[in-house]
């Protein structure tokens, strides 16, 4: 085999016609109109007379960032495609849109996000239809079923030049966005641009992001919320809302929230006997062991002594309600728990004094969780998983970070701001393309996957008749998933 024969008798040319390069963004753009989102973008922004609808245009940006764009002027990946998409609007007029946007402020940006949250009503309703269920939360092995999960968090965008308001933070420079994801389909419901030095447990704007991201929920799904904040974020004005919100007729609230370990926690877990502290679980159920450096020569021997467990959990109420102090959480909510989890730090890890001097390295998040759950629910180790799955709010970051998150176009604070709405826009119609219109991995995959497999396929158009035929190239691996895809959101009615 000659190792350079491939190029013998290839020439390259142009006038190629009918050939497409990015088609499976007609899947994202399809679904956008079908959801009514297209069609509510345009409601909520006002359009030049004669000029390009400022709906179109932000649905066809999010659909670009979904695509892989990463500053305004990749936006030309639509008007590449006009054949395909027709008139699609230039990168300038991307830009005057995305201006506009900033100019009407936070109640323009409010019916923005008004329209998405009626197309989610819409998306939402067909993708339950679909599975029979929203997709449950994942606790560990288990999974939680009829339960809408909202996980909040913080996030630093790193600037790399110079922008208003980026500013110094713990992470470096830049700005400090707050996220609302829904665990169940790994989306943003609600989101927040702050000032670089915005603290990470501003109680104001916790509030504020809880509140739009419950009433960014279609009413349906509202019911049984289960929510996490991480870190130490247990303001009091948040816990109490939490306990106001689960103190409702006919509502279902488990919150789940970092705590600080303080002194009086300290003091608590000193007091902790060993045998109260029971094994935490892995992701899979199991408990987390390792051979001790004393273990016999049976790898796989029975005896307690030769297996140490690398995590634990214990809960603190007890002794924090009940001390020779007196009530220590009094200010609290009575139905508030306060539960420790302690691990064997990995080499290197930065301890505090008394982790140091103690060996281990303490979590602790407070809930509401009532002591007298039943089943496996009402488990430490799952009440303790329960609270750490909350890294996967991490996952719509990370994704996030792959789709215009990770980046903000513009010095301007307002225009950053637009922008940060058409890349939620962009992660919100990646999450409804997996739960309406993929399966199996593709259901599972991250953006960039998505983008090699379905996005970016390469196909032919072709005319007949009155028709146009997209025909994805024969010998691509994922064709038929794409053409299903195409076929799913056909059939999503029109949102009435
Ligand atoms: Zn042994």
């Amino acid at each position: 085999m000659n190792a350079t024969g491939w190029s013998r008798g290839l020439e390259v040319s142009g006038g190629g016609t009918g050939v497409v390069s990015h088609a499976g963004l007609v899947l994202l753009r399809q679904l956008a109109d079908r959801t009514g989102l297209t069609a509510g973008l345009s409601a909520a922004l006002p359009s030049p007379l004669g000029g390009h609808d400022r709906g179109r245009v932000l649905s066809d940006l999010a659909c670009a960032i979904a695509g892989g764009a990463r500053v305004i002027s990749d936006f030309r990946v639509m008007g590449d495609q006009r054949e395909l998409l027709g008139p699609v609007a230039s990168v300038p007029t991307a830009w005057r849109a995305l201006k506009e946007t900033a100019a009407g402020g936070d109640h323009r940006r409010r019916k923005v996000t008004a329209a998405v949250s009626k197309a989610r009503r819409h998306a939402w309703a067909h993708g339950t239809a679909r599975h029979g269920g929203l997709p449950p939360v994942k606790v560990a092995d288990r999974k939680l079923e009829g339960v809408t999960c909202i996980r909040l968090d913080a996030t630093v965008v790193t600037a790399h030049s110079d922008k208003e308001l980026a500013e110094p933070n713990f992470k470096g420079y830049g700005h400090h966005p707050l996220i609302a994801a829904c665990d169940n389909t790994r989306e943003p419901l609600a989101w927040m641009l702050r000032p670089g030095s915005a603290g990470s447990s501003t109680a104001a704007d916790h509030l504020r992001l809880l509140d739009d991201a419950i009433t960014a929920l279609p009413p349906a799904s509202r019911r049984k919320l289960m929510i996490t904040c991480d870190g130490a974020g247990a303001s009091h004005a948040l816990v109490k809302e939490l306990d106001r919100l689960a103190s409702r007729h006919g509502y279902q609230v488990t919150y789940s929230v970092g705590w600080e370990l303080a002194a009086r926690e300290k003091a608590a877990i000193a007091k902790v006997p060993e045998p109260a502290w029971e094994a935490a679980v892995d992701g899979n159920g199991q408990v987390r062991e390792r051979r001790a450096d004393d273990a016999c020569g049976n790898q796989r021997c029975a005896h307690r002594e030769c297996w140490i467990e690398e995590a634990h959990v214990t809960e603190l109420t007890g002794l924090l309600r009940e001390g020779p102090g007196g009530d220590q959480l009094k200010s609290w909510p009575k139905t508030m728990r306060v539960f420790a989890r302690r691990e064997r730090p990995h080499p290197g890890a930065q301890l505090s004094l008394f982790e140091a001097a103690d060996g281990w390295r303490y979590s602790l998040w407070v809930t509401n969780r009532a002591a007298d759950t039943k089943g496996w629910l009402g488990q430490c180790a799952y009440i303790d998983a329960a609270h750490r799955v909350h890294a996967r709010v991490e996952d719509v970051i990370r994704t996030g970070k792959d789709t215009g998150l990770g980046h903000f176009p513009s010095h301007d604070y307002g225009l950053n701001k637009a922008w940060l709405d058409a890349a939620m826009i962009a992660a919100i119609l990646l999450s409804w393309l997996k739960l309406l219109a993929l399966d199996g991995d593709l259901a599972r995959a991250e953006p960039k996957t998505l983008r090699y497999r379905v996005l970016h396929a390469a196909a032919r158009l072709v005319r007949g008749g009155r028709r146009r035929t997209l025909k994805i190239a024969a010998t691509w691996p994922w064709a038929q998933e794409i053409v299903a895809a195409w076929q799913r959101i056909q059939a999503i009615p029109h949102p009435t």
